[in-house]
């Protein structure tokens, strides 16, 4: 598997290009629910991270973000000795779904050469994503397909999903 860094513009015009295809996939496996998605998704995701350094992206980071629970913030403010209040106020807003998130993007903690600042306390959101790993991928399946407008391996995983007989 070989995958090349692309940006949010290059994924969303390959997405938007692959949505016919796309759509009747996710169409068939939301009717079959096959039982071997899950080990097949999760193959190509290690596959994938396997040839693909996060570091040489970083768009999610970028672009979108995590929402943030409770246990994020008081471990983002206690790794960086601030008070959760003061924390908050300097890094949190509520969004229009009424969860919290960073106030800014590119996320406030993202360094020049794509680090993350706070890696270690980072937040449960950010640890998770892209998702490819996780189980019951059917779940899933609509958030993913939006996610290929932001990750260069959701995109591949859904690439090599369409050559699937399921
Ligand atoms: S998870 Fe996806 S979007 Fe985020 S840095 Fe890694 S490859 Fe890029
Ligand atoms: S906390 Fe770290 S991993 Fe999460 S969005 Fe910010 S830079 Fe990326």
């Amino acid at each position: 598997m070989n995958i090349n860094y692309k940006t949010p513009e290059e994924l969303k015009q390959l997405t938007d290009k692959g949505r016919p295809e796309t759509n009747a996939l996710l169409k068939k496996l939301k009717k079959k629910k096959p039982k071997r998605l899950d080990d097949v998704v999760h193959t190509l995701h290690y596959e994938a991270f396997d040839n693909f350094d996060c570091l040489d992206c970083a768009n999610c980071c970028q672009t979108i973000g995590p929402r943030l629970i409770d246990k994020d913030i008081e471990r983002l403010a206690k790794h960086l000795k601030m008070k959760v209040a003061d924390f908050m106020a300097q890094y949190i807003k509520t969004d229009e779904d009424g969860d919290f998130v960073f106030n800014e993007h590119p996320c406030p903690f993202l360094l020049p050469d794509n680090y993350c600042m706070v890696y270690e306390s980072r937040p449960k959101a950010c640890r998770e994503y892209p998702h490819t790993d996780r189980k019951r991928f059917y779940q899933i399946l609509e958030l993913s397909h939006k996610n290929c407008e932001t990750c260069p391996v959701v995109l591949e995983v859904f690439d090599e999903l369409k050559k699937e007989n399921f």
